[in-house]
């Protein structure tokens, strides 16, 4: 089969790879739609743990075969890729903490991936779909199920003020989640104007470009003593530190952003967090028990119904096959985008 093959950092190549077979209590899916994540890209960027790998988790298709031990009703069936490969076994994957399993492996970082024909994958790690949702639409289940999450995380309720920085592929999925769970202030901030139009349009009240304004006095104009939750989805350093800034007493900040490593914060930040009584949560993946979690049902229900907008949130559309011009594009911050989704089959 072909496949898009990272082989070193900053090397893609779209090339034969050995189709997989399902193994005993797998399924193989056959690909018809992958979105390219920015995790994807940062493996490309920066380098990644390990070599060759096949990215991609944000994955969907139709299981064309199955490994001994699996019901053969399976064939045929639409389904999405569940990256997260817990062991269902340790303390954490006992109490439903699954991102926190010790020895978890992850599709399409620490196993082969979605950017390929064909993937095969464990049982539990297929989130089957009605046949009547598109493909692309089933290819970003999971970025919806991070944005979902990140709300369980920041305890949000209905009525409240959110305050998202960043809005790229996650914060628009959370300006979705935050209309469609009835949020009564929606205010985004971005560097890109193209990013805070999708927003707006997703259902975003108040759009501010940190370029062209100051971003907390603005936020303190708009809504006084600040948001009930902050959700941080840049990585920078200097957003994360405006994060206290815009947030109100008692209020609560998650962050989903991967900051640079080599960078560090002033104690200030914990001095007003502390003095504001704000609660900071991280959020690492998308799971909840029972396995998957109600990210996934949730999103489901809400693309059944119509009310998450993946359409608007894809950008371009390319062939497998033109994932290395694409990636080398990117690296290179040649092309603005949004979602970018490949299509295995026009290779
Ligand atoms: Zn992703
Ligand atoms: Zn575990």
């Amino acid at each position: 089969m072909k496949a898009a093959v990272l082989e070193n950092k900053g090397a893609l190549t779209y090339k034969d790879v050995p189709t997989p077979e399902a193994g005993p209590g797998h399924v193989r899916l056959k690909v018809k739609a992958i979105s390219i994540c920015g995790s994807d890209i940062k493996r490309f960027v920066d380098g990644h743990r390990m070599y060759p790998l096949i990215l991609g988790h944000e994955t969907s298709g139709v299981i064309d075969s199955i490994g001994s031990g699996v019901a053969e009703s399976y064939i045929g069936k639409h389904a999405a890729i569940i990256p997260l490969v817990p062991c269902f076994e340790c303390e954490q994957c006992q109490r439903g903490y699954y991102s926190a399993c010790h020895s978890y492996s992850f599709i399409g970082s620490r196993q082969s991936g979605g950017f390929a024909e064909y993937v095969d994958l464990p049982e539990r790690n297929v989130f089957i779909l009605p046949d009547e949702l598109p493909f692309e639409h089933a290819a970003l289940i999971e970025p919806s199920t991070v944005a979902r999450h990140m709300l369980t995380l920041g305890d949000f309720k209905s009525g409240q003020t959110v305050v998202v920085f960043g809005v790229g592929s996650i914060g628009l999925m959370l300006v979705q989640w935050l209309r469609i769970l009835g949020a009564q202030k929606i205010v985004v901030s971005d560097l890109l104007e193209d990013n805070l139009k999708i927003a707006a349009k997703v259902g975003a009240h108040i759009t501010l470009n940190p370029s062209k304004v100051d971003v907390i006095k603005e936020v303190q104009r708009r809504i006084g003593d600040g948001a009930d939750l902050t959700l941080e989805a840049t990585g920078v350093p200097q957003v994360l530190e405006q994060t206290i800034s815009v947030t109100r007493p008692r209020g609560k900040i998650v962050l989903a952003g991967n900051q640079p490593l080599d960078k560090s914060l002033p104690l200030t930040f914990i001095e007003n967090m502390m003095r504001k009584e704000i609660s900071l949560n991280g959020c690492f993946m998308s799971y909840s028990a029972p396995f998957p979690g109600h990210e996934w049902t949730d999103t489901i229900t809400a693309l059944l119904d119509g009310s998450l907008d993946m359409d608007t949130m894809i950008s371009h559309r390319y062939s497998l096959s033109k994932a290395p011009e694409v990636f080398g594009k990117i690296g290179a911050h040649q092309l603005v985008h949004q979602k970018i989704m490949l299509n295995p089959e026009e290779a």
